[in-house]
């Protein structure tokens, strides 16, 4: 596939300060399909200083003129969909429908909502006799990872871009084709050079450069808990800001009055889509003991449609990783109904959609964010049963509840403890923020609530 050789700095194309590169490798054919630069931390300072000598400007920009170019970006990207969906495909080996759909439909309509609301969030407020200015908070270093490749950056540099900021973005190393392919809409949109800078390259040297860089005033990272953990500390020696978006193990619990053929259904499916590589999957799945027996049935029915409709695991090594996971689960005594630790296709990083019952809390799969289509089926006794096992990981990114009506679901989901729960299937909705409670982040994306992230207040007293 096509790829530049160099990096998005300052408005253009120039060449890395290093000799090195990654290989970018399709996941369903192991082959390499391009190479990009591997970013040193003399990359992330051209970068960092571009953005910082760009931000007066466009900070000063009216939100109408930044709504403006987010516009034109999203229509960009919306130009370039199916150039999006075959480039995800290529280096996640997402399915090109799901590609389509998803990972190029989904940003588009992330972009499409900053760019209404950049025009129309209160920069500006009263509070009695003080006039509250909502400043950018400056230099973005946005650290994102490989799963959803173009939703992740969009969703961190479409809101930066409408509260002001200017941002260095360093993508995982196993999807920077997509990051490329952004930052060449990002120009065709007319944003201003250096407002937006990309530096491919491996996390533990770019993104760790671009963490510390004095010249970042905010770094907003999504990805694993044990990267996260280290970006909040550097972050915190420095005092900066940071907005986290970690890992989740999410509960999807089906009170004994919902539908539960439509549940178990809904749910599979949540949890097999992009193979498992979501970090809001409802990976546990939470039925009342009186319809156990007839949910792992459905459940195991369910998953027997996504055989050959899944995609590949990202790389090799997410892919030893969900097969431990699996054999753990075996080991550990949980009972299998569909997939398992089969032994590994002759090319590409594939695992069968796979389902235990029979798991009990205490279980790693039902502790550790496993990252594969792989399905844990919990029994609970009662209501608080459910409640307290909904709540009983370190995480606390998102959830699903089934009742007979909304109104029950809603008020098991108020006791939950999660930053968001689908009611009854519930909708994707754009402008609902979303970010984790507990160990599953700090701050929130999407929405009025993600540009807040990008903003900092400034009281004037008359
Ligand atoms: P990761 O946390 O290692 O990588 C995410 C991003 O951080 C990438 O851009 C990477 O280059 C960068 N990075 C890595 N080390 C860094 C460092 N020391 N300093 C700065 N940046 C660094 O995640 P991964 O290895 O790609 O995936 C491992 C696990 O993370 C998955 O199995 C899953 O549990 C979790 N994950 C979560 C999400 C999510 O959306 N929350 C997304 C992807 C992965």
């Amino acid at each position: 596939m096509k790829a530049h050789d160099g990096m998005y700095i300052d408005g253009s194309w120039r060449p890395a300060a290093g000799p090195d590169t990654i290989a970018v490798v399709n996941p369903a054919d192991e082959q390499v399909i391009a190479h990009v630069p591997a970013g040193t931390a003399e990359d992330v300072d051209a970068a960092v200083r571009a953005a910082r000598a760009a931000l007066p400007a466009w900070a000063a920009t009216p939100p109408a003129e930044r709504a403006a170019r987010i516009a034109a970006l999203r229509d960009v990207l919306a130009a370039r969909k199916d150039e999006i969906a075959e480039t995800v495909t290529a280096e996640l080996g997402a399915p090109l429908p799901f590609a389509q759909r998803v990972h190029a439909g989904l940003p588009i309509a992330v972009a499409g909502s900053y760019a209404e609301l950049a025009a129309t969030y209160p920069f500006e407020e009263k509070a009695g006799n003080s006039t509250v200015l909502l400043e950018p908070v400056g230099v973005v270093g946005a650290i994102t990872p490989w799963n959803y490749p173009l939703h992740q950056i969009v969703a961190k540099v479409a809101p930066a871009l409408a509260a002001g900021c200017t941002v260095v973005l360093k993508p995982a190393e196993d999807t920077p084709l997509t990051a490329q392919l952004f930052a060449e809409a990002v120009h065709k949109a007319g944003v201003p050079a250096g407002v937006f800078n990309l530096v491919t390259g491996l996390g533990p040297v770019a993104g760790q450069a671009l963490a510390e860089h004095e010249g970042v005033d905010l770094v907003s990272f999504t990805g694993s808990t044990a990267v996260g953990r280290q970006i909040g500390a550097v972050a915190g020696a420095a005092v900066k800001r940071v907005a986290l978006e970690l890992g989740g193990k999410s509960a999807n619990v089906i009170l004994p009055s919902a539908d539960l053929a439509k549940a178990v259904g809904v749910g599979v499916a949540n949890v097999m889509s992009n193979s498992g590589q979501t970090c809001s999957a409802w990976t546990r799945m939470l039925v009342h003991r009186d319809q156990y027996d007839e949910a792992v049935q459905l459940a195991a029915e369910a998953v027997g449609k996504y055989g050959d409709r899944i995609g590949p695991l990202v790389n090799a090594k997410q892919h030893d990783r969900v097969r431990g996971y699996i054999e753990k689960g075996v080991a550990e005594g949980a009972r299998l109904v569909a997939g398992g630790p089969e032994a590994p296709r002759e090319q590409g990083y594939f695992v069968s959609p796979t389902v235990f019952a029979d798991v009990t809390e205490d279980m790693t799969i039902a502790q550790e964010e496993i990252f594969g289509p792989v399905l844990s089926i919990l029994k609970y006794e009662d209501e608080d049963d459910a409640l307290r096992i909904a709540n009983g990981t370190v995480y606390g990114l998102a959830g699903a509840v089934w009742a007979g009506d909304d109104e029950e679901a809603v008020a098991f989901a108020r006791r939950m403890d999660t930053g968001q729960v689908d009611i009854n299937g519930g909708r994707f909705n754009p402008l609902a923020p979303f970010g984790g409670y507990k160990q599953s982040g700090v701050g929130r994306e999407l929405g009025t609530h993600g540009l807040a992230e990008y903003l900092q207040t400034k009281s004037l007293q008359f």
